[in-house]
């Protein structure tokens, strides 16, 4: 089969290593638009469950982005002035700088026969008609899907908060909250590590803070230096690091969580975020274009024909991806509605934090649900002890 992917990030590299670990006489080319190692972004975060699935699919690549990786067991929630409140076993993660999970997979293809060509942009179907199929792993914006928006039928749902993906020298030994308040209202990041000498920072807020504290209009040196100083006791002294658009601007981005109709028109067929996003802030997203790409090559090898596989792709990754948009749009929510909740105990609302992927918890005051939680974990308890033949 002749594929041509279009997009080099996570979804159409491993497709392409997956496809040739199946059978190595397709003949697969990526065409990525940037430069060779000038993504965006800075570390993602994975669990073991997905490192499991990588292992089990290719053990070469999984190897790489393990020895690559850095982990974590434990939360710290700053709440300003307040409290830092530490939540051992809270949540057990790891993290990878996007640079090296992309060269990893870059070279693992390379390494398999897939031609990886960067600095070329693909506007059209039309540049690649001799393919048999068309993987458009082009991201949110995909280009290839705007131009069939109709067919796709592509809806977009903008979230209130501003966001902003940030570097920093600090090397957080824990998975960090930082929450401080100004007289525009909170601000906040979490930041975690994802190599021996950086950590990521994602920095959120309401939009009236925002232009509050001159972010909408400060350059991207100015913006940094404001952060710096508000975030200063959490990232002791360590300067944030940015990547400014061309006209020195800073990247702050509303999060745009994005679905669609169909996932496929003839022999083109999405995946990744062009397929479907779910917000920063429970930090899937990877996960899920790897999981697209690994059902895509099992059904293109289970099923004879092309429409059927991309329908068998479709219907079995709408429903597995179905949990984490839940819990995106839940804990985007929670963000937005940070007031209800952070002028709570700081160990209840830090507790809430953990929990704010429920569905329930915006429809209960907060103070109800926390009881509720609390009552039902030491029901739990008591029943499990007084089981018939529990160990005392
Ligand atoms: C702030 C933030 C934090 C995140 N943190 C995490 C996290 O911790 N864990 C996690 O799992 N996910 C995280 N994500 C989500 C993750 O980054 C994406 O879901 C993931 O990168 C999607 O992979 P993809 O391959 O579909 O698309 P992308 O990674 O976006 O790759 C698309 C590629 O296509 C290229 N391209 C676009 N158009 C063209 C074209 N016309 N021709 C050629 N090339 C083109 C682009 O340059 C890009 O390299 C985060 C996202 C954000 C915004």
């Amino acid at each position: 089969m002749k594929v041509a992917c279009v997009g080099g990030g996570p979804a159409s590299l491993y497709f392409s290593i997956l496809m040739k670990r199946m059978d190595r006489s397709h003949d697969i080319t990526v065409y990525e638009r940037n430069p060779v190692g000038s993504t965006y972004g800075w570390g993602v975060t994975y669990s073991d469950e997905l490192f499991d699935n990588l292992h089990g699919a290719d053990p070469e690549s999984a190897r790489a982005i393990a020895d690559s990786s850095v982990r974590w067991d434990s939360w710290q929630v700053d709440v300003h002035e307040r409290a830092t409140v530490m939540m051992d076993n809270a949540d057990v993660g790891m993290g990878i700088s996007r640079h090296r999970l992309l060269d990893i997979l870059a070279e693992r293809a390379g390494s398999l026969g897939v031609r990886v060509e960067y600095e070329r942009e693909i506007g059209g179907e039309e540049e690649l008609a001799d393919a048999d199929l068309i993987v458009a792993g082009d991201g949110v914006n995909s280009a290839l899907r705007e131009r069939h928006a109709d067919h796709f039928g592509t809806k977009v749902d903008v979230g209130r908060n501003v966001y902003t993906w940030l570097g920093t020298s600090k090397v957080f030994d824990t998975f960090t909250f930082a929450f401080v308040t100004t007289e525009h209202g909170w601000i906040w990041y979490y930041g975690y590590n994802f190599s021996a000498d950086h950590s990521t920072v994602v920095v959120e807020c309401a939009p009236e803070t925002w232009k509050g504290l001159g972010l909408d209009e400060a350059n991207e040196s100015d913006g940094l230096a404001i952060l710096e100083k508000l975030f200063a006791e959490t990232l002791e002294g360590h300067p944030l690091i940015g990547r400014a658009h061309a006209d020195g601007s800073a990247q702050w981005l509303t999060f745009r969580t994005l679905t669609n109709r169909t996932w496929h028109r003839g022999n083109l067929v999405l995946a990744g975020d062009a397929a479907h996003t779910t917000h920063y802030s429970v930090g899937a997203g990877t996960a899920l274009a790897l999981g697209d790409a690994a059902i895509l090559v099992h059904a293109l090898h289970s099923e004879t024909e092309l429409p059927r596989a991309l329908r068998a792709y479709e219907r079995e990754r709408r429903s597995a991806i179905r949990g984490a948009r839940k819990a995106a749009r839940n804990s985007s929510r929670w963000y937005e509605n940070l007031p209800r909740y952070i002028e709570m105990p700081p160990l209840e609302m830090v507790t809430l934090l953990g929990l704010r992927h429920s569905s329930v918890m915006p429809y209960l005051p907060p103070k109800v649900y926390y009881r509720a939680g609390q009552t039902i974990n030491w029901l739990g308890s008591v029943i499990s002890q007084a089981l018939p033949g529990r160990r005392h």
